[in-house]
Order: structure tokens, then C-alpha cells, then sequence
């Protein structure tokens, strides 16, 4: 008669640790992972190609695809190595993404078994998080500047690639961008972190930022350059800078005040622009569940600039 002791303790791990390791081959070898490159970019693809309907190949499309655009916003990709982690649930579409930087540039996608390929053309979600690679990292209080320009970034840059309508993208901040206003009580954008003030209160920061930086230099810049310049400087989001360091860097770079100058009006107080009156100046005007874009408006020729590839 023997009893399980130590020394068959040990033997079971080992033999778990061989199963673990052949599995993590096997998983290779059925396609888990792969590489593209994207440019001049290497980007690591983690996915198990089996467990979608439609196979890996629209998936990688898709990747390709969000990559090519974020990296045609910002002249080039946000870094030189990136590793997609794609998980398989239940249902359709594409469920959510988060993006990080230590050591290396990584996003995790949850993506639906069932997800189609209309939905993988459609998606905002991969572009916007690869935008956030774009930003150092300001501390968790000014998590409304890279939520707010992951979203303003999403459909300004997916605009210029093509891949979206530009009414589409005024309709939408039109709709949603009201949501970012201040409600009673509020403290300004480093102090009230509610969902809205924090993704449209931002994007409402970076809008506002724009449509100033090209006023000021006559549609020789905007926002664009500015973002362009910060991540040249810091290489994104592994980098540890102030606010302030960062809005500094993007201000230099289009000879404006805008961001410093915004952020001291914003950031702890309740300030509440005429978003009916900048859009009007813009041209944009609701119609039906869209909008119509009127190129007599005094800023159209903004709005134009803004959303023109370059
Ligand atoms: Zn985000």
C-alpha cells in the first residue's frame, strides 16, 4: 500500500508544467499566434483562429486596418512593436479593448465568436485604443484627456482614412457630446470623474482645442500636429509625464497657448462652452437622425481642415 507524498506531488507538477508547455505549442501551431507588420510597424497577433466563425482572416484584416489608420493620423504608429491580444466570447461584435505600455505596447480585444465582418468595418473600439498609445501616461486625475482624445481621435482619423462619413462623426459629437457638459456640483475636468465628463468632457476639451489652434494659425495646424509632436517627443504611452509637460509640447509645435490656456479654464472649474453656437459657426446643422454640413458657415472651412487627410 503507498501513500501520495511529496515526491508524487512534485511528479504531477512536472508532468503539468510538460502538458502546459506542449499546449502552448500546440496553440502556435493551430495559428494563436502571428505576426504582420503594419508599415514600418511589427504587430504580434494572439488568436485562436478557431474559435470565430468567420476564421482569423477578417480579424487580421481588421487589426491591419485600425492599425493603418491610427497610423495615418498620426504620421506614423504610435510605436515600433505591438502585441494584439484577441479574446473569443459569446455573441456578435466587437465587446471592448484596453490598452498598455509596460514594458511593451499591448491591447486586449474582446471580440465576439459571431462577429461579423460589416461589424469588424464599422468598429470604433480597436482605433481607440491604439490612439491611447499615442499619449504618455498623466496620472489616473487627467484620465479625461486620453479618454477624451482616444475618442475624438477615433473619428476624426478614421474620416480621413475613409473609413468613416464625416457627417457620421459630426452627428454623433453633436449627439453625445453635450453629455460631456458640466451638471451641478461639478468641480472641472481634473476633479469630476463621471463616465461623460470623461470621455466627451474630454472630447469636448480636444474639439475646442482644435477648432482654436486652426483659427489661430489660419488652417496651418490643428490638434493633429500637436498630438503628432507629443508622441514623437515622449514615444507614448510607456512614458511618465505631467499635463502639463504634455499639453506644453503640443502647444509648441502649432506656436499657440491653446492647450495650456484651455486646460487652466477647465481643468477646476465648471465652464460650459456654446456647443449649439460652435456648431452653427461650424456649419453643421441636425437633420433628421444626421446631420447637413454647410460650407457657408465662417468656420466651415475649419471643419473642413480638421477632418482632411494629410
Ligand atoms: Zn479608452
Amino acid at each position: 500500500m503507498s501513500r501520495a507524498g511529496p515526491p508524487s506531488a512534485a511528479l504531477a507538477a512536472a508532468a503539468a508544467i510538460v502538458f502546459l508547455a506542449l499546449g502552448a505549442l500546440l496553440g502556435l501551431a493551430a495559428g494563436r499566434s502571428s505576426g504582420i507588420t503594419v508599415g514600418d510597424v511589427a504587430v504580434q497577433i494572439e488568436l485562436d483562429r478557431g474559435a470565430f466563425r468567420g476564421g482569423g482572416d477578417p480579424i487580421e484584416s481588421w487589426i491591419r486596418r485600425s492599425a493603418s489608420i491610427v497610423a495615418g493620423y498620426y504620421g506614423h504608429f504610435p510605436v515600433a512593436r505591438l502585441t494584439v491580444r484577441v479574446m473569443a466570447e459569446r455573441g456578435e461584435g466587437v465587446h471592448g479593448g484596453k490598452s498598455f505600455a509596460n514594458p511593451e505596447a499591448y491591447i486586449q480585444v474582446r471580440l465576439g465568436q459571431d462577429v461579423t465582418e460589416a461589424q469588424l468595418l464599422s468598429d470604433w473600439v480597436l482605433v481607440h485604443e491604439m490612439a491611447h498609445l499615442a499619449l504618455p501616461d498623466t496620472g489616473e486625475a487627467h484620465a479625461w484627456l486620453s479618454e477624451g482624445l482616444a475618442t475624438y481621435v477615433e473619428g476624426v482619423a478614421r474620416v480621413q482614412a475613409g473609413n468613416r462619413s464625416e457627417a457620421d462623426v459630426w452627428a454623433e459629437e453633436m449627439r453625445q457630446m453635450p453629455r460631456g457638459l458640466p451638471e451641478s456640483g461639478d468641480r472641472g475636468l481634473d476633479r469630476t470623474h463621471t463616465w461623460a465628463r470623461t470621455y466627451w468632457g474630454g472630447a469636448m476639451f480636444c474639439l475646442l482645442a482644435d477648432v482654436d489652434i486652426h483659427r489661430q494659425s489660419h488652417n496651418r495646424f490643428g490638434l493633429q500636429d500637436a498630438l503628432r509632436a507629443i508622441v514623437r517627443d515622449s514615444g507614448g504611452l510607456a512614458a511618465d509625464w505631467p499635463i502639463e509637460r504634455v499639453l506644453l509640447t503640443g502647444d509648441h509645435a502649432v506656436g499657440t497657448t491653446t492647450l495650456e490656456d484651455l486646460y487652466a479654464r477647465l481643468k477646476d472649474s465648471p465652464v460650459t462652452p456654446d456647443l449649439m453656437g460652435l456648431w452653427r459657426e461650424l456649419g453643421i446643422e441636425s437633420e433628421d437622425s444626421s446631420v447637413r454640413l454647410s460650407d457657408s458657415a465662417p468656420l466651415a472651412d475649419v471643419r473642413r481642415a480638421i477632418m482632411r487627410a494629410r
